[in-house]
């Protein structure tokens, strides 16, 4: 059997090129409807189709397809929904900024159904783009099973949710204070507000008391609102204002005469003044009052925060300015007592930046109560489990305080709400005459003559009057709407396909935890409603990503990592100044197996994580060790036939049963890690054993018996190379792809699957544990550890061999030592052994103190190198274990430490100043010596 040889170097371009397609091809990405297979679905949280991917994508595409490759290759029948978001109000902003700079133009310029078509060419562009990136990632998606929010399936999903939600009485259309933006024209919903702490004033003003020369004094950070105030209301206790109330004071600066009323959910007595001004049509609270006390409600801002006509002699101007004025003449007459600094917190447009408006308008909306209730209790009984756990509690003070949802936005690119209104005899949708209008927002349909008809299709023929024409609600859906239905809307809802039946609930939602409340609750939500059952049993959150100083990645900041550029490597000219500062000669190609670990690395479960393409650089490294390692026993594999399976009663060198010892608990841990989302952990479990077990021993040690006469052990150290490669690249395979397929094709392996994709996961087989042989090895690994230590400190040649001497105190650590001998010798380049019991320390020697055995190794340098060097080396190492010892005592002195630090950790400490102190003497001792 002609063995493959690897070439030299890795080529991550190349094989990551090859490959993709090829598996593509072969269809392994895909899931079969109905299988004997156990189902395992994740659906891919689907990008904004705003613009490329960025870093922060890369997370979710590697952590989902780390899952989906660990289960395909446990036998489950995995699928992976590939999708993409409309996301409505961010796409807009982006296609309408792209024509104000190419074209000057507006979408108004151009009408709904052009604009619309120019929606739908970036979509495509950018759709396209997104997918490719997936692809260089190497995430194995079913992109048979592709989807878009608004593809005609998704549509009719949406259309289908809403006319049912409408039915059982869940939606409603009613005219309310809304969050509104007054740059982006429409509603928004309370999460796409941000709030933000500012710097303001306090301004106190005198409302004269009709019929009187008294004043109340209210208190307002908002002076220009007054001009809508309806009321201005005192604590029904309040005995400065007791028989004030029912009596009216004048509105300053229009002349209004509004009522002195009482309403003890508004006022705080002890707050201020303990007078409120009454806003309702502009403040939430004040909205409240307004319904409980059946207020007038005026809006003095239109809808671009302009003051309409009821402002009077302010009609016409920005609210900032009308601010300046309305202070400038109230100073002027008197009326303003006092200005003082005010802490306050201004809500601003998610998108726009711009400070949101409370504002009364018709609008549809989602009663929350009876589909939040099932939601939560899910949580509670465990029916859905988040993952970490932290967010648990976040989760429930959300839901227990959630409000009716806003569903409507005053935009063009989304879902159309299925709301039709009758030419004939509906009252047109007249939404920005209505906000004007004074009227009260108590009937929601006041001001319609008749209902719209909502309904799954167009409808023919009204109802009503038989009429033929209508128009449909202009108004579009708010984006979560139809991604909240995503985890069955993507398997066919509302028919009743295959696909619902076998994926349904979903196997894990893995996102990030920026959008637990935007997505995840309105998944819950709805798929408990029109699924009777959770969408999926865990939702696991992973930690954001961040640049390596830990600050958030963004263009302004100039430290956005392209995903793709690590991937293919990019030219200075692509890069950003600061990437161009730190690679001048362009960005190397660092190859998605090397991001992928590189992410999978760092997902310890907090809340971030800092990227530094340094890690990326190790972690590509890694997968050249890998490579050498492969090589390497692939040159040295002659005479082997292709290996079927280890015999597992061989009779094995110590080497080799502990290279399989370790290998197995490698195996065990790696998929427990993997089973709890634990991707840290199983990656650098890997990590640890590639490198510095099975490349940093065993390969060494296998040279012996590989150069060696003896056959018999020639071929059984080529087996167990090949086992332990075959078992490592298939642990490995899910984190990193491309790499672990490239050298799997060339082993001589009696394969059953043409690519390592569909190979089994490796399962830890208790036969292979072998406590025994690790013990035995431990003290040789420390030795030969030591030995080497000490020719680096000592600075000498590695093809200098050197005498040593090893004392310990245990005669099971000796008789262990000088049984492998054979081992040690060779590896730490040793020309001969003295193993003994503790005793005379040999003169001008350098020295060595094991931490796991106490062993100490000695070498006599006389001849070999400067002894003073030597001693300043003691001299330094024993300063680094003084300051070492330091920082333990200085925890021990804190006399909460000890009271308050988990038990564990205060004895691990102690445990490590008795080791350090006893390190302290010994090196004490050695340098002694050589003095
Ligand atoms: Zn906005
Ligand atoms: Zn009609």
């Amino acid at each position: 059997m002609p063995n493959a040889e690897l070439p030299k170097a890795y080529d991550p371009t190349e094989a990551e090129a090859r490959w993709y397609p090829t598996w593509m091809s072969r269809g392994y990405f895909r899931a079969e409807a109905i299988s004997e297979k156990p189902p395992y679905c994740i659906v891919l949280p689907p990008p904004n189709v705003t613009g490329s991917l960025h870093l922060g994508h890369a997370v979710p595409a590697t952590l989902q397809d780390i899952l989906i490759r660990w289960k395909r290759m446990s036998g489950f029948n995995c699928l992976w929904v590939p999708g993409i978001d409309h996301a409505g109000i961010a796409t807009q902003m982006m296609v309408e900024r792209e024509l104000k700079k190419t074209e000057n133009k507006t979408r108004q310029d151009l009408g709904r159904a052009e604009f619309l078509r120019r929606v739908w060419q970036w979509k495509e562009r950018y759709g396209a783009r997104i997918a490719e990136q997936h692809r260089f990632l190497g995430a194995s998606l079913d992109w048979s099973r592709e989807r878009f929010t608004m593809d005609e399936a998704s549509s009719a999903a949406v259309r289908e949710a809403f006319v049912r939600l409408y039915e059982e009485g869940l939606i409603y259309r009613s005219k309310r204070l809304i969050n509104w933006c007054p740059a982006c024209h429409t509603a928004l919903s309370d999460l796409e507000v941000e709030h933000e702490e500012r710097e303001g004033s306090l301004w106190e003003i005198r409302y004269p008391i009709k019929g009187s020369d008294r004043f109340l004094v209210v208190a307002t950070t908002r002076p220009e609102t007054m001009l809508g105030d309806t009321a201005v209301a005192v604590h029904p206790d309040d005995p400065r204002y007791r028989d004030l109330i029912g009596k009216t004071v004048v509105l300053p600066l229009l002349g209004r005469e509004i009522p002195i009323i009482a309403d003890a959910e508004l006022v705080n007595p002890e707050f201020g003044t303990g007078v409120v001004k009454v806003t309702p049509a502009h403040d939430f609270n004040d909205y409240q009052t307004g319904l409980r006390h059946r207020l007038p409600m005026i809006s003095i801002f239109d809808e671009s925060a302009r003051t309409t006509r009821e402002a009077g002699p302010y009609a016409g101007l920005d609210r900032f300015e009308a601010r300046k004025r309305v202070l400038a003449d109230l100073q002027a007459q008197g009326l303003l007592e006092r200005e003082t600094k005010h802490k306050l917190s201004v809500g601003l447009c998610q998108r726009s930046g711009t400070v949101v408006e409370p504002r009364l308008s018709l609008q549809w909306f989602v009663k929350i109560e009876s589909l939040a209730r099932p939601a939560i209790e899910a949580v509670e009984q465990g029916k859905t489990r988040i993952v970490p756990e932290t967010w648990v509690a976040t989760y429930f003070q959300w839901m227990r305080n959630i409000h009716d949802w806003c569903i409507s936005r005053q935009l063009w690119w989304g879902h159309q709400i299925p709301a039709y209104y009758c030419k004939s005899c509906s009252a047109r949708p007249q939404r920005r005459g209505r906000a004007e209008d004074p009227t009260h927002p108590m009937f929601p349909e006041e001001g319609d003559r008749a209902a719209p008809i909502v309904s799954r299709e167009r409808p023919a023929k009204c109802p009503r009057c038989r009429g033929t024409e209508f128009e449909q609600d202009p108004d579009v859906l708010d984006t979560w709407f139809s991604s909240g239905l995503w985890p069955f809307s993507t398997l066919g809802w509302p028919k009743d396909t295959p696909e619902l039946k076998t994926f349904y609930p979903n196997s894990v939602m893995e996102t990030g935890h920026d959008i637990l409340f935007f997505w995840v609750a309105r998944m819950m939500m709805l798929g408990i409603h029109f699924m009777h059952d959770v969408p999926f049993p865990v939702v696991y959150l992973h930690a954001m990503v961040r640049d390596e100083k830990g600050e958030k990645m963004s263009k302004t900041k100039g430290n956005v990592i392209d995903p793709l550029h690590v991937i293919l490597g990019a030219k200075p000219e692509e890069l950003s100044p600061s990437q161009r500062s730190k690679f001048p000669q362009g960005m190397p190609a660092y190859g998605a197996d090397a991001l992928r670990f590189t992410l999978a690395a760092l997902m310890q479960q907090g809340r971030d994580i800092k990227l530094s393409l340094d890690r990326v650089d190790g972690y590509k490294a890694f997968a050249n060790k890998l490579w050498n390692a492969s090589r390497f026993a692939l040159m040295n594999l002659k005479g082997l036939e292709p290996l079927a399976e280890l015999a597992r009663d061989a009779d094995f060198a110590l080497a080799d049963r502990w290279v399989l010892s370790r290998l197995n608990r490698t195996t065990r841990s790696t998929v427990e890690a993997l089973s709890r989302f634990e991707f840290a952990e199983a990656a650098s479990t890997i990590y640890q054993f590639v490198w510095h077990e099975f490349c940093d021993w065993y390969v060494e040690l296998s040279k012996g018996p590989l150069y060696g006469d003896d056959a018999h052990a020639r071929k059984r150290t080529q087996s167990v190379l090949v086992y332990s490669l075959d078992q490592i690249l298939r642990l490995l395979h899910p984190f990193m792809p491309f790499v672990t397929e490239e050298v799997w094709q060339k082993l001589p392996l009696v394969r059953s699957v043409n690519s390592i994709m569909i190979a089994p996961y490796p399962v830890a087989d208790p036969r292979f544990d072998d406590s025994e042989a690790e013990a035995a090895m431990a003290p040789v690994i420390e030795a030969i550890e030591g030995i080497r230590n000490i020719r680096g400190e000592s600075n000498v040649s590695p093809s200098m061999k050197v005498p040593a001497v090893i004392q310990s105190a245990d005669p099971a650590v000796r008789q262990g030592l000088e049984r492998w001998r054979h081992y040690l010798m060779p590896l730490a380049g040793v020309s001969s052994l003295e193993i003994s019991a503790p005793g005379a320390k040999p003169q001008q020697a350098a020295a060595f103190v094991g931490v796991k055995t106490g062993m100490e190794i000695f070498v006599p340098l006389a001849g070999l190198i400067d002894l003073a060097e030597e001693r300043a080396r003691l001299a330094k190492e024993i300063q680094r274990v003084d300051a070492d010892l330091e920082s333990v005592r200085r925890k021990f002195d804190n006399p909460n430490f000890a009271a308050k630090a988990p038990r564990e950790v205060v004895e691990k400490e102690r445990a490590r100043a008795d080791e350090l102190s006893l390190r302290r003497a010994k090196l004490q001792e050695n340098l002694n010596r050589i003095i």
